[in-house]
């Protein structure tokens, strides 16, 4: 049995556990040419963040409105951008008053097994789709089954 992630349930892969992936992917020394947009990026994190309970519950909120709006294909690339301005000058820390990170005596959030977790991701890039593509559907799983951690 490979070992369990106590967070978000992914098994290890070849012994690298979710930080591992996560320091991984975020590093990830992409080509010129095929370099990660920062949508791409930010979807990465945040959905890490959230599959492995970093985020406080104002965050939680924060970050589905983040994720709702950058997954939105109707929105443009001009919209996105000033839609993710006027709400980054809400989560600016010396202006926002509730912290990001989860306090260890935050109240316990549900697990939930999530469709797709970083491990999947992992595997699957490069292979039946590219990194951009993948992480793009691990956001949309992530978003789809995030409303229970909110409940
Ligand atoms: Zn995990």
């Amino acid at each position: 049995m490979p070992a369990q992630c106590a967070w978000c349930g992914a098994a290890q892969i070849d012994g690298m556990d979710c930080r591992t992936l996560h320091e991984y992917l975020t590093g990830y020394d992409f080509t010129p040419a095929n370099a990660v947009p920062h949508a791409i990026h930010f979807l990465q994190v945040t959905c890490f963040m959230v599959q492995h309970e970093r985020y406080s519950d104002e965050a939680l909120g924060w970050a589905q409105t983040m994720l709702r709006a950058h997954l939105d294909a109707g929105m443009s690339a001009h919209d996105l951008r000033m839609y993710v301005t006027s709400r980054l000058q809400g989560s600016d820390s010396s202006t926002r008053t509730w912290r990001f990170n989860r306090a260890p005596d935050a109240r316990p959030l549900p697990k939930i097994a999530w469709e797709i977790t970083i491990a999947d991701v992992a595997q699957r890039m490069g292979r039946e789709a590219t990194y951009a593509e993948v992480v793009t559907r691990w956001a949309h799983a992530t978003l789809r089954q995030m409303p229970a951690l909110l409940a």
